[in-house]
């Protein structure tokens, strides 16, 4: 389709190298033809032009002093991209990987991401390219403080609302939300993600983990299958994959992998959460330390990695989880899954399959939930701290669950009704996609040209 080509070539004009948001603007467009081709409204509203601006760029220096005394210096971004449906809203990243188009590829995904759980918030994304590996907790605490003297006068509880996402938990989000305090005044629900002691939400830290199994769990329910017994692949040894694995247990699964940057994990008969809460949560250290205490686990270093791709993904298993980050799973990957006989695949992380592993994904018709939908549980989570802040009250740990569910069935059959709709019942990208993208360019058309 020529627009597709013109909007990227158009956009590699006037944003430059950044190959990950073209790739995931290639990704939505290319779902909408069948709605964009039916509904001149869109084209006379210029809707994708429009969409695939943000709406504001923050770019701004991080000034701190490391533990020796030096000056550092880190580049921040927030990305306000769309408000068409709420305030935005979305993580923040700390990686040294980050720059504009790492940020402006999350913050599109989250628009569409947002959209699809229901709830009142537009799409929003920021972080920094610090890298918290290593430093010091006065470091870290000094690190926040200089992001948040610049953010703070861009963000507040009805305009932009941040939260975690990797290299953020909430260690960050306290120092954060304590440096916005003092220059604001304001205690209130600026940020999601916080501690339980004040104002955080039951079911936060563990929300885009047990989102993103209970997601696979609808996918296979639909097809009259269950969790139960099923040999399962995690990638990631982060919030999003702990939980993802704890969930996995307890409806009957079985996990036999982790992974970090250090390597991956595989543990036949399953792999041991405690230990890995341990290592991760407590000591914050590397996963090679897992075989210490499980001699029977087996360590693939990365260097030992497959050169077109990534070893986690050549287990046989039934499930896959990508749960580490972006174009973590590559089209060789993809095949090998499928080739051992893998049935569905949920996504916890943004956009971890490439788009040619997607490929191989929709043409094996397997059950496959792209990231904006599958793991679209910890954004929901937020609004509903948001929500439990703004009325003054605390829900119980039962609620909040249900409620997450709840959401999760809802985003599965709104992106099914809508992929059948559209005549690829089994294509849940077509079918987030067009149900994301609806909902905010209707709201934009009845909001006119802003
Ligand atoms: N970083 C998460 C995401 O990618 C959560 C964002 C939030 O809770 O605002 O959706």
């Amino acid at each position: 389709m020529t627009y597709i080509h013109d909007t990227i070539v158009r956009l590699q004009k006037t944003s430059p190298a950044q190959a990950e948001f073209y790739q995931a603007v290639e990704e939505v467009l290319d779902s909408l033809q069948p709605i964009l081709e039916t509904n001149e409204k869109y084209q006379k509203h210029a809707i994708i032009e429009r969409m695939v601006e943000p709406e504001r760029q923050i770019m701004f220096r991080v000034p701190w002093v490391d533990d020796q005394g030096n000056v550092q210096v880190n580049k921040g971004y927030r990305i306000e991209f769309n408000s068409a449906l709420g305030p935005y809203k979305g993580g923040l990243r700390f990686h040294p990987s980050v720059n504009a188009g790492i940020i402006k590829f999350l913050g599109f995904e989250q628009i569409f991401k947002n959209a699809l759980t229901g709830l009142p918030i537009g799409g929003g994304k920021g972080g920094a390219n610090f890298d918290p590996k290593g430093k010091s907790d006065g470091e870290i605490m000094r690190f926040c403080q200089s992001f948040i003297n610049e953010l703070y006068r861009h963000i507040g509880p009805t305009t932009d609302v941040p939260a975690g996402d990797i290299g953020v938990g909430a260690r960050e989000i306290g120092y954060m939300f304590g440096q916005y305090k003092r220059l604001t005044g304001n205690y209130d629900g600026v940020f999601t993600g916080k501690s339980l002691l004040w104002g955080g939400s039951l079911v936060r830290k563990e929300a885009t983990g047990y989102g993103c199994v209970y997601f696979a769990q609808y996918m296979l329910e639909a097809k009259g299958d269950t969790l139960a017994g099923k040999r399962c692949l995690v990638s990631g040894a982060g919030n999003v994959a702990i939980y993802t694995i704890e969930k996995l247990y307890q409806l009957g699964a079985v996990p036999v992998t982790c992974s970090d940057s250090s390597g991956t994990v595989y543990h036949e008969t399953g792999i041991n959460l405690d230990t890995l809460k341990e290592l991760k949560e407590v000591r914050k250290v590397r996963l090679n330390e897992y075989v210490a205490a499980h001699p029977e686990a087996k360590f693939i270093p990365a260097a030992d990695y497959p050169a077109d791709g990534n070893a986690v993904w050549r287990i046989p298993a039934q499930l896959a989880f990508p749960c580490a980050t972006q174009n973590e799973l590559s089209e060789a990957d993809a095949k090998a899954l499928v080739a051992n006989g893998v049935i569905g695949v949920s996504e916890g992380a943004n956009m971890p399959s490439t788009q040619d592993a997607v490929e191989v994904f929709l043409d094996a018709k397997i059950s496959y939930g792209p990231g904006k939908a599958a793991n679209a549980g910890g954004v929901a989570t937020s609004q509903l701290e948001m929500a439990q802040n703004a009325s003054m009250q605390r829900w119980s740990f039962e609620e909040v669950d249900e409620k997450l569910k709840v959401i999760m069935k809802n985003i599965f059959l709104n992106a099914s009704e809508t992929a059948a709709e559209f005549g690829e019942p089994h294509n849940l990208v077509l079918g987030a996609n067009i149900a994301g993208f609806r909902k905010v360019a209707d709201a934009m058309i009845e909001q006119g040209v802003v």
